[in-house]
């Protein structure tokens, strides 16, 4: 079992589709793969599936798999000669009726409704703002502009606007399609890209949750926080999701790269206050796609992220299509072990003053005290749903928590979660007996031995989600 208490998502790619490869990634510390919606075919994506469940199993571990839907990006059309080279001060015009491959005077658009989104003054930001336009003037379909910053545009680049105010909806008719390819292999995240508000997040778990009818399967929902106009809105969003992404490319774009950080801090705080996961993306090792080793930079990002307390550090074109996707790994999962060493806690501070009014809640509050006042080895929940290692993961402590379900789902389900080591164990319906084979479990893993104290949560009657009502202090004899 590894030390590292965060988690790390990798994005699946060319650079990782090789078995061997993939199934060194996981044993490297991969916890969660992406499978990114934006690129390949539906096939693509099931055959994927198929290889992530295959290297975990040879590689002994469980991850989760995350579909991320491409959601409504925004996108210019294509050109005659695949690209071209803006420079400031040139008029460029973006033409939703353009049928035409664009040359260097303008191009079409894939999003066609641009022209009723902007107005004179707007400042849309392409290619994740490399290139800056200024609006001139709305005419009819057409988004007259004049190049404020230069450079290469080609095929299909993002376009945003400065603020935000595009209004397309954040679940495409693709998506729907991509939601039942993910739910026939049953994914066990579904990251929903550019939702503005909860009603995004409640739509997409409709969509879910009627194509996971079918295959008996329930995803975890990720609301992507990259639209300005998500974070008013970052409350409701954080009740109708499971967990969110900080977002950090296309919210840069969107609401300027210096508000980031900020943003990052508030977000994981509030995902934490709200028993939601969250993951921190993009970015985070990017020289890595074509260098041996990180920048300090980037290992100083790393890091902070961890100290504010995410969940998990994603990697995207750097295990997707990179030239060290399995130096990556390890090059991260040591950063995180190491900012985690340095990471300062203060559990009793969090408790102060507060009010637990469920059952399950306060018991997982009460190992957590227990186990670190009395530096006990291990905190051990059994558990169904995992509500209760995640109640316990939302709270800082050194002391590792191992999860035991007999669910594979939720075993899957809880490789997300910060500090949580999930097993599966069958458990008996007796209390006392699913006690013993518990410790039983731990000590045949070496995790707890002779001498160790632990402590234990389950619920009575066992076998009911939400139904945590019992802690025990063990020694182990
Ligand atoms: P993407 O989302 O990689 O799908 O664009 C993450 C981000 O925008 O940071
Ligand atoms: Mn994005």
């Amino acid at each position: 079992m590894p030390r590292r208490a965060t988690k790390i998502v990798a994005t699946l790619g060319p650079a990782s589709s090789d078995p061997a490869l993939l199934e060194a990634m996981i044993q490297a510390g991969v916890n969660v793969v992406r499978l990114n919606f934006s690129h390949g075919k539906a096939q693509d994506h099931i055959d994927r599936a198929t290889l992530v469940r295959a290297a975990a199993q040879r590689a002994g571990r469980e991850v989760a798999i995350m579909a991320d839907l491409q959601g409504p990006k925004i996108r210019v059309g294509k050109f005659a000669d695949g690209k071209v080279m803006l420079e400031p001060g040139m008029k460029f015009v973006l033409d939703a009726s353009r049928a035409e491959p664009g040359d260097i005077n303008g191009v079409g658009l894939d999003y066609k409704e641009l022209p009723r989104d902007v107005k004179a003054g707007d400042v849309l930001l392409l290619n994740d703002g490399l290139i800056v336009l200024t609006v001139d003037e709305v005419k009819g379909e057409q988004v007259r502009t004049t190049v404020k910053l230069g450079g290469e545009l080609s095929n299909n680049k993002g376009i945003n606007k400065q603020g935000g105010g595009l209004t397309a909806p954040a679940l495409t008719a693709k998506d729907m399609e991509d939601i039942r390819t993910a739910m026939g292999f049953q994914a066990d995240y579904v990251a929903v890209s550019f939702p503005k508000n909860a009603t995004d997040m409640e739509m997409a778990r409709q969509l879910c949750n009627v194509a996971g009818a079918e295959h008996r399967h329930k995803p975890g929902l990720i609301a992507k926080i990259e639209r300005a106009e998500a974070i008013p809105h970052l409350e409701a969003i954080l009740k109708a999701s499971d967990g969110i992404m900080v977002a950090r490319g296309d919210l840069a774009v969107e609401v300027g790269n210096a508000a980031v950080p900020a943003l990052q801090k508030r977000m994981i705080r509030m995902a934490r206050q709200h028993d939601k996961v969250v993951i921190t993306a993009t970015q985070m090792m990017e020289s890595m796609i074509t260098n041996p080793v990180p920048t300090r930079a980037e290992v100083s990002d790393v890091a902070n992220a961890v100290l504010d307390g995410t969940d998990a550090v994603m990697l995207s074109a750097e295990t997707a299509a990179g030239k060290y996707p399995l130096e990556t790994v390890l090059e991260m999962a040591k950063i995180c072990e190491a900012a985690e060493g340095a990471e300062h806690v203060e559990l009793d501070a969090d408790f102060t003053g507060e009010r637990f009014d469920r059952i399950d809640q306060t018991i997982a509050m009460g190992a957590l005290f227990t186990a670190h006042h009395l530096g006990a080895k291990a905190i051990v929940a059994l558990t169904d749903s995992g509500s209760t290692p995640l109640w316990m993961s939302r709270h800082r402590i050194h002391i590792p928590i191992y999860a035991l379900t007999p669910k594979l789902t939720t075993q899957r389900k809880m490789a997300l979660y910060r500090n949580v080591r999930p097993l599966l164990m069958d458990t008996s319906a007796d209390r006392d007996t699913a006690l013993e084979q518990a410790e039983g479990h731990l000590k045949k893993r070496g995790i707890v031995t002779r001498g160790d104290v632990y402590a234990i949560t389950c619920g009575e009657p066992m076998g009911a989600p939400g139904g945590t009502n019992m802690l025990k202090i063990c020694q182990v004899a």
